[in-house]
């Protein structure tokens, strides 16, 4: 690839971005009090210098202030599956602001018991408890496997992202090590004390670290989705599982992303058999919602510690949260799960993503690009490498920001939304075939520009 090029072609788009949002430029501009500019500091991340500023979304479009209207392939990195503002959780959501009141009262309703039977029936973990976000849902799961284990470390691959939980952000070094992620912002304690980085895929680095005994849980995605899609190889989940059996470790599937390979997640899709399943972001149509299920002999288990250890799961012991399991939540949640992201929704935007991987990976071998597409489902994710990386290291070695950002800008300068930090496209219930082919028509015009 001529850098030059992508040099010009990069810079053409950062000014076509800036004289097309004014009206978004003006108000990162006018953002006196917000730390960075913007409401959470990793919005000022999208490719362009400053984001877009939102008025509204509906299903897979999104409005910025200037007027533009989007194809939506973000989708709220994941928070948004469900498509912006379904009408069946918007009606639920009213119904319970509105006609029954009560938002968050610390009491528990019908609905609650309503989500968890419905995730027992897609997950098949039996005992589940609520959180606000998936972070939280992860760090209350790890105390518990900790507090059930007796063990003090966790394992996690190498690139992993489980939200901001601390002890997940390390990184195998070249020297082979578990070392803190570059760029952790001063943790706490070292990760590498609390935490054991292995490479995904790498069956006998997990087999190294889980015989040690030391090992609580590991936690992984499916497969990883937050440094691109690493899938893992044919029997590397069969052999997770069996490891964690041999050396008396609990198995912790975060399906947060991997939601998107069907109803019950790459779980069901894929036949895992995890003690412990976290997840958020969509499964309440954009509500803040996490959840983590848990086999019900490790629910016994854990009961039977928190009496003999006086273990406090209830209040200052270090799990919970005083909006957690929030009637508005529970309500979002079932409407989201019940009519929304049902079944049936699940296959048409399977196959979108399908069509979609096949018009981008036709784009980049007709023009020689070393580059691979990866799907999951519903959704898919290019990357600048060929073959595709076995692994987080691989992967993250095959950034490129500038080309990000042309990518993206070029989009967005049409009228077409990807994720920002990656190259992820996601579909929703209201995606069309018209989306994916305008995405696909972009998406060659861009390469064929950058191979001149
Ligand atoms: N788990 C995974 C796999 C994620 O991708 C994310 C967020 N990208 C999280 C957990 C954390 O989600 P949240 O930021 O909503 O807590």
């Amino acid at each position: 690839m001529d850098r030059d090029r992508l040099s010009a072609l990069l810079e053409a788009e950062r000014t076509t971005h800036l004289g097309r949002n004014p009206g978004s430029q003006a108000q990162f501009a006018a953002a006196e009090h917000l730390f960075t500019g913007v409401p959470m500091t990793w919005m000022a991340n999208w490719a362009g210098r400053f984001p877009l500023a939102l008025a509204g979304a509906r299903g897979n479009r999104v409005t910025d202030v200037d007027g533009h209207t989007y194809v939506d392939f973000a989708l709220g990195d994941t928070g948004a599956m469900a498509g912006h503002s379904p009408v069946p959780v918007v009606d639920a959501v009213r119904r319970r602001i509105d006609t029954l009141g009560g938002i968050t009262a610390m009491l528990p309703n019908e609905d609650a018991e309503w989500v968890a039977a419905e995730l027992t029936r897609r997950f098949g973990l039996t005992q589940w408890s609520f959180a606000l976000s998936a972070t939280d849902a992860n760090r209350w799961a790890l105390r518990l496997a900790r507090l059930a284990t007796g063990r003090s470390k966790i394992l996690v691959f190498s690139y992993c992202y489980h939200g901001s939980v601390d002890e997940t952000f390390v990184v195998v070094g070249p020297d082979g090590t578990t070392r803190s992620r570059p760029g952790n912002v001063a943790p706490a304690v070292d990760p590498s004390t609390t935490t054991v980085a292995v490479e995904f895929n790498d069956l006998e680095g997990v087999a190294r670290a889980l015989r040690t005994g030391e090992v609580a849980a590991v936690l992984t995605e499916p497969a990883l989705t937050n440094i691109g899609i690493v899938l893992p190889e044919p029997g590397f989940h069969d052999g997770l599982r069996a490891l964690c059996d041999e050396t008396g470790t609990l198995l912790m599937i975060d399906e947060t992303h991997t939601l998107s390979a069907g109803p019950g997640g790459s779980t069901a899709a894929w036949g895992l058999t995890p003690d412990i399943v976290t997840m958020g972001k969509a499964i309440a149509g954009g509500i803040p919602i996490g959840a983590f299920g848990l086999r019900a002999e490790l629910a016994d288990r854990v009961l039977g510690l928190v009496r003999a250890e006086h273990a406090d799961i209830e209040d200052v012991g270090g799990i919970g949260g005083t909006l957690a399991g929030n009637a508005l939540s529970m309500a979002a949640a079932r409407a989201t799960l019940g009519e929304v992201l049902t079944a049936e929704a699940f296959a048409p935007m399977e196959s979108l993503a399908t069509r979609l991987t096949a018009e981008a990976t036709a784009t980049i071998s007709r023009h020689g690009m070393p580059w691979t597409v990866t799907q999951l489902g519903a959704r898919a994710e290019y990357r600048f490498r060929a073959p595709t990386p076995r692994n987080g290291t691989e992967s993250n070695a095959a950034d490129d920001p500038d080309l990000d950002e042309y990518l993206h800008l070029f989009m967005s300068n049409r009228d077409v939304l990807i994720t920002p930090f990656h190259n992820m496209v996601l579909m929703c219930p209201t995606t069309t075939v018209d989306d994916v082919a305008l995405h696909g028509r972009l998406f060659e015009d861009a390469v064929a520009a950058l191979a001149g």
